[in-house]
């Protein structure tokens, strides 16, 4: 389809997506394929641990009704997983001769960053995919920020439809919501439709309303990583690098107030970002010789309530101080 510039910069869209598609909010519905190592001695280590790199990107892109707006398909040609690895072809019938013929990652980054505008917010099926994204933009020292307040559908899904558990194929939601699959899935472009179908099934606007309070219930947080090399667990909070976290969404630097200690090596805060996000933040620093711990840090979504549950916690912890003192 013929594509034509807009007035507002790196806002690519079809003519007719053009008139509904502009000024507003966009859903984007992701889905990437990513290919893996030969075994687990080939894994790359070095400048990241490489689980999988991506060899192609497809996705949805609706207006905040959920209507259609543009499709995004791009092939990319990995740099460190040139062979396919048997399972992977198997499932997405992606061949290596088929992995020479794409863009280098950042290449297709530059396209896809571009497709997306400035204003979207990601959905994806499970949590994998912006994991994934993550990494390679790091392996490529790109921002690897990028996407990260987006929208896990599968939690929508399993709220909305009652099922029992967590992890469920995208393939299986779609059949229980009775929607037909005649393409071939493990295609990022076919998944990416099928993940918007799942959503026309839903009642997205409720789901993205209690979205929060869905994400906050479950064990994955937004973001992880670790700091090395960190001298004294009982002191972490004083290093800058422990502390120096960047808001998931708006990116700024997440400001902390007091942190509750569940023991010597591991504290949570909930903090409040001037963009109006909640977040629990968890630290966890684990023993690694005598000087040298490694701080695991990971942010999760939070709501109002848990953190006015939070405030109510420190503030107990320090009236009960209060009364130890003058009791001694
Ligand atoms: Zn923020």
């Amino acid at each position: 389809m013929a594509a034509r510039k807009c007035g507002r910069s790196a806002c690519y869209l079809t003519k007719t997506a053009h008139l509904s598609g502009c000024g507003n909010m966009n859903y984007i519905i992701l889905d990437m394929e990513w290919n893996q190592a030969l075994s687990r001695a080939k894994t790359v280590r070095s400048p990241i641990v490489l689980n999988g790199e991506i060899i192609q990107i497809g996705a949805i892109k609706t207006d905040e009704d959920f209507e259609l707006v543009d499709r995004f398909k791009i092939n990319v040609r990995p740099k460190y997983y040139k062979k396919m690895n048997p399972y992977v072809e198997e499932i997405t019938g992606i061949s290596s001769l088929d992995l020479t013929c794409g863009e280098t990652f950042p290449q297709a980054f530059r396209r896809f960053y571009e497709w997306c505008g400035n204003d979207f917010r990601f959905i994806t099926w499970g949590f994998d995919d912006i994991g994934i994204l993550s990494d390679n933009l790091k392996l490529h020292g790109l921002d690897d920020t990028f996407g990260r307040n987006y929208i896990n559908l599968q939690l929508i899904y399993n709220r909305q439809t009652k099922a029992p558990q967590l992890q469920c194929s995208l393939s299986a939601a779609a059949e229980k919501l009775g929607i037909p699959i005649d393409v071939q899935v493990h295609d990022a472009a076919n998944d990416a439709y099928l993940t918007y179908e799942v959503c026309k099934k839903l009642d997205m606007t409720l789901g993205i309303a209690e979205y929060s309070e869905l994400a906050s219930k479950i064990s994955e947080p937004i973001f992880r990583d670790t700091v090395p090399k960190v001298k004294d667990c009982k002191k972490m909070l004083l290093d800058k690098r422990v502390t120096d976290i960047k808001c998931p969404a708006c990116k700024q630097k997440l400001p902390f107030g007091e942190w509750l200690f569940t023991n010597g090596k591991n504290c949570r805060t909930i903090t409040r970002c001037t963009c109006n996000e909640v977040y629990l933040v968890k630290l966890k620093a684990a023993f690694i010789s005598e000087g040298n711990f490694t701080v695991v840090r990971s942010v999760y979504a939070s709501t109002e309530s848990e953190a006015n549950i939070f405030s109510e916690k420190l503030r107990k912890r320090a009236e009960a101080r209060e009364r130890h003192k003058k009791n001694v």
